[in-house]
């Protein structure tokens, strides 16, 4: 095994949360207005954001983002989860990489997201330090298998900086 840094790895991560009445739904730092119901998390229970943060932690062996912030914690209760982000990426910055590229995959039922795509994507984009055609987003419905929960996955490619 060769003992240089890969100049690129690939991550990938997913998240999953129950939807409830009552609650806000926020997607990759965009809360989508017309959702009915919203994440049950102990963070704001952005799918997308914490599958994107697990990604960047994975294409490094980082772990997870339950080790940096676990649920457990109240300092951590209602959370915005873009410091999630901003954390994961900054532990990815240190070791000499950045991210290149990045699919999204997100799983929901109801409401139909489609109208938000670019909003999202240019979010995730400026959280990232990346262009907006840099962030694939795409939507999937359950077919009916899974009405109460927003579903996402997230592979990203990672290179290394030269200095
Ligand atoms: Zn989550």
């Amino acid at each position: 095994m060769s003992t240089s840094p890969l100049p690129y790895r690939v991550g990938y991560g997913e998240d999953a949360h129950r939807l409830a009445p009552g609650r806000p739904l926020i997607l990759g730092g965009v809360p989508v207005p017309q959702a009915e119901h919203g994440a049950v998390a102990h963070s704001d229970g952005d799918a997308v954001l914490h599958a994107v943060a697990d990604a960047l932690l994975s294409g490094l062996a980082l772990g997870d983002i339950g080790q940096y912030f676990p649920d457990t914690a109240a300092q951590w209760r209602g959370m915005d989860s873009r410091l999630i982000l901003a954390r994961a990426l900054a532990l990815v910055r240190e070791q000499g990489y950045v991210p290149l590229n990045v699919a999204v995959v997100v799983t929901l039922d109801q409401p139909k997201l489609g109208p938000l795509r670019a909003e999202i994507a240019q979010q995730l984009a400026g959280l990232l330090g990346l262009a907006a055609a840099e962030v694939g987003v795409s939507f999937k419905t359950s077919e009916g298998l899974a009405p109460q929960h927003v579903q996402t996955r997230v592979s990203l490619l990672l290179g290394r900086v030269h200095e």
